[in-house]
């Protein structure tokens, strides 16, 4: 748990605490209906929908990981947080929307983990801008989005196009492919959704095999739909809605 420099809103703090707890009980429930260890998930709390003083009430209740879908959305709140938290250390963040190239070396010094890696020329450029450049002092760990619904609307690769970034990627050493990431069709029935998890799944373990690479993540399941997530083995959940249920919402 983080704490502040000073009080952040009290009921507000209740409020989110509430939620992330009713939270947390729903998804150890579905785990274990689907026989998997609650640990083996994570819960990315999807602040986009707040102001920062309100985003903080995550952290303050327990909820390190942090996500924005707009970078500078996301430096906004990792500066508040930097400011005004006594140790903003524990807290991770995660972008989980698209990023664009020009904003890429603000940005990646931020993150603990880029779900969004949309097209070959941004993983190129990621590839090429994190190598040698101190960036950060690790590989940036990134999961390719899919487009899993087939949905215009939609962003992400198709498998096609996610196989050709893993080849291209294979040979940096400034990022690392870790997984895939992906959203059930706005349309798309529970069942429906349920079977695009099951999609991105498999997808997954064939380029494992594949690429002979190891990618451990799934990032997969929002507030609507993460039960039918963790039954397909999504280990990163992203929640947005659900967190801030109750809270008059202040974008930004
Ligand atoms: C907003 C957002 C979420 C969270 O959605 P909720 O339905 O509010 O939980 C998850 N993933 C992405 C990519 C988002 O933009």
């Amino acid at each position: 748990m983080l704490e502040f420099h000073a009080p952040l809103p009290a009921a507000t703090v209740a409020r989110v605490r509430d939620n992330w707890l009713s939270l947390q009980a729903d998804v150890a429930a579905a785990a274990q209906r689907a026989n998997r260890q609650p640990d083996s998930i994570r819960v990315v709390g999807v602040t986009k929908y707040v102001d920062p003083e309100t985003a903080a009430c995550l952290p303050a209740a327990g909820c390190l990981d942090l996500g924005e879908n707009r970078p500078q959305m996301l430096w906004e709140k990792h500066a508040w947080l930097q400011e005004h938290a006594i140790d903003a250390a524990p807290v991770r963040w995660h972008l989980i929307g698209h990023l664009q190239r020009n904003k890429l070396r603000r940005t990646v010094p931020c993150l603990e983990l880029l779900h969004s890696v949309d097209s070959l020329r941004l993983a190129t450029s990621l590839g090429e801008q994190t190598a040698g450049k101190a960036l950060r002092r690790i590989p940036l760990p990134v999961l390719l989005e899919i487009n899993i619904s087939g949905e215009d609307a939609k962003t992400g690769l198709t498998p096609q196009e996610a196989r050709d970034v893993l080849e291209a990627t294979l040979p940096y050493d400034g990022i690392q492919v870790i997984g895939l990431m992906g959203m059930a069709g706005f349309s798309s029935s529970p069942k429906q959704a349920q079977a695009e998890f099951a999609q991105l799944r498999c997808w997954r373990d064939a380029w494992q095999s594949e690429f002979g690479l190891s990618l451990p993540e799934l990032s997969m399941g929002m507030s609507g739909d993460f039960e039918a997530a963790i039954a397909e083995g999504a280990t990163l959940l992203r929640i947005g809605s659900r967190l801030f249920e109750g809270i008059e919402r202040r974008p930004a």
